[in-house]
């Protein structure tokens, strides 16, 4: 399998990268980890094959992770003919969201029916489900009140296992990547404590907890994309590509 980071920035564009989006291609598996408002534009600028993409696996609804979807799914609609079928998967709360993220950014676009077989798929926290080949476990994470609930997740396929959190340090983390093949974490500062992000330093001290095999931070603010130069773990960028 490849993971292709699509957008590796934070909310506010932070080093001129995209929102996060990271897409994933086996050879039966080909999904997307979060989809931010610009995440069309990196999907397009990639050359993604946007049809092939079974699934979207949503984090939470902020717009950074979320908003895209009404650009994708109105450009399924009217430019790339989507005929696929597509799952987005998200927390409790997924279907109302899409609603509103449809209205608020495209009026009456949510009464629109897609001419593809979309469905929208809840999950509760540490509720398994098997989607197009991709085991999925949620875990619930501390990234904000109200607009949660907001998920990490563990995802396996094709024998491989990888993890994203985004969200301040929780005990959650410890099972969301323990020995996973690739763990993919917000580092927002290198050292600062803030509620709701995590920092590297908070990260560090519970690596020998949770033991990936490969670590990469994504997510990164100015402070550190400062210290790119000088920082001791592999770090994402726009259009990084990594084997697992
Ligand atoms: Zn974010
Ligand atoms: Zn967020």
């Amino acid at each position: 399998m490849q993971l292709q980071f699509i957008g590796s920035g934070d909310a506010f564009g932070s080093g001129g990268r995209f929102n996060t989006c990271f897409h994933v291609k086996g050879s039966a598996v080909n999904f997307l980890i979060d989809i931010g408002a610009s995440s069309l534009i990196g999907l397009k600028a990639q050359g993604v094959k946007q049809n092939e993409i079974q699934t979207i696996f949503v984090t939470h609804f902020h717009a950074d992770h979320f908003g895209g979807i009404p650009f994708f799914m109105l450009d399924a609609q009217f430019f790339s003919r989507r005929i696929e079928p597509l799952t987005i998967v998200g927390p409790t709360g997924l279907c109302n969201w899409y609603e509103r993220v449809m209205e608020t950014s495209f009026p009456g676009s949510s009464a629109t029916r897609p001419k593809f077989d979309l469905r929208l798929l809840e999950l509760q926290a540490r509720e398994q489900a098997l989607i197009a080949g991709v085991r999925v476990t949620p875990f619930q994470a501390t990234h904000g009140n109200p607009g949660g609930p907001f998920f990490a997740y563990r995802l396996e396929a094709e024998g491989k296992c990888l993890a994203y959190t985004d969200t301040e340090w929780t005990d959650e983390l410890l099972d969301a990547g323990r020995d996973a093949d690739l763990l993919i974490a917000e580092a927002y500062f290198f050292d600062k404590k803030v509620k709701l992000h995590l920092d590297l330093d908070s990260l560090q001290r519970n690596l020998d907890r949770i033991r990936p095999k490969r670590l990469v931070i994504t997510h990164m603010s100015d402070d550190m994309l400062g210290r790119l130069a000088t920082l001791p773990y592999e770090t994402a960028s726009d259009g990084l590509v990594l084997e697992l």
